[in-house]
């Protein structure tokens, strides 16, 4: 791969007209605020952050599923971003109950090995852990043992924003790490350009170049920027134990109304380990009611600082909404590295 200079100059030399790119990925965010790449962007390439947090994009009414199961006295395990985050009766972090922060699902199924209490993870993530979570159901963890599946599906959500088309975007810088695991075959389905990304800055700017380059000859593909780490398949055997265990299912996720097919939800079979029909627990919509503007955030319609909270109200020590708690929230990613428009 040619040095990021030599990218960085054929980038420029390519700029004949504004573009706007989505990135859905917040270690994508996170990589291009680290690197301090906007500052050296041309002036007039723009790179919006998609719903790519999948802390962020969990809704209210999640989170109140999963306070409404700590209620129970259930032990909830989770990652710790997902304990500050507010439903309507406060975060995980502050309601006095018995919350762990694991470092992913086989450590919550250890508590439960050592309890007899009923051990709840709350199960976020995208295709690239929800095929770990799925590995560990099929080994038959503790009947104490349950999830709540939080999961989704990037493509759906892409579908969504481009049938909307609120948000004018030239083309799609897609999540690295997701298409190691789902591969890209889901994505050619979309009229758009789109290329692959991974995570180095020289990575992240040979796909920008890639993307400029698919506008200017106006071709609408699905390109590979990260060879080295993703192919079209992905990782068949994941995907594979991933709908043994889990289903698609339709939610909601925040910022955006419920969207067909865009959740997992455990099949029937593994019915004894879904803690919503264990325990009876509704997900329930919640309206919006903070000047929080998470959602225009994450459909790439805002930028953080857009946000009159931001810096403000609003900070990663004191934060009012998500996209501040997330460690791959735009809004923590903002304001910890100060980045601009
Ligand atoms: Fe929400 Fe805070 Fe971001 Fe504003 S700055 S959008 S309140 S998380």
């Amino acid at each position: 791969m040619p040095g990021g200079t030599d990218i960085l100059n054929a980038l420029k030399k390519e700029m004949d007209k504004p573009y706007t790119f989505m990135h859905i990925c917040g270690t994508h965010e996170a990589a291009i605020a680290h690197s301090g790449l906007r500052s050296i962007l041309p002036d007039n390439l723009k790179i919006v952050m998609g719903p790519g947090c999948p802390v962020c994009i969990t809704p209210q009414g999640e989170i109140d599923a999963a306070i409404d199961l700590a209620e129970k006295d259930c032990i909830i395990a989770t990652y710790g971003d997902l304990m500050r985050v507010p439903g309507t009766k406060g975060a995980l972090d502050s309601i006095g109950k018995d919350v762990r922060v694991v470092q992913g699902v086989h450590k919550a199924v250890e508590i439960a090995e050592k309890t007899d209490q009923e051990v709840v993870f709350i199960s976020v993530g995208f295709e690239t852990t929800a095929p770990t979570v799925a590995a560990t159901i099929l080994q038959e963890p503790p009947e104490n043992f349950s999830i709540l599946s939080c999961h989704r599906f990037v493509p759906p959500a892409m579908k969504y924003l481009l049938e909307q088309g609120e948000a004018k975007l030239d083309g799609f810088l897609l999540p690295g790490h997701v298409c190691v695991v789902a591969g890209y075959q889901e994505y050619e389905q979309f009229p758009v350009p789109q290329v692959v990304g991974g995570f180095e800055p020289e990575d992240i700017l040979l796909g920008l170049l890639m993307l400029v380059k698919q506008v200017k000859e106006g071709r609408a593909e699905v390109e590979n920027a990260y060879p080295r780490a993703v192919s079209r398949e992905g990782n068949p055997k994941a995907m594979h134990m991933m709908y043994e265990v889990f289903e698609p299912c339709d939610v909601e996720w925040r910022g955006f109304p419920i969207i067909p097919n865009s959740g997992l939800r455990l099949k029937e079979k593994y019915a004894a380990y879904d803690a919503q029909k264990k325990f009876g627990i509704e997900i329930k919509h919640v309206e919006k009611h903070s000047s929080c503007i998470c959602d225009k955030v994450l459909r790439g319609v805002a930028d953080p600082t857009d946000c009159k909270l931001f810096g403000k109200v609003c900070t990663p020590r004191k934060p009012v909404g998500p996209c501040m708690v997330s460690h791959e929230g735009a809004c923590k990613i903002w304001a910890l590295y100060n980045q601009k428009k």
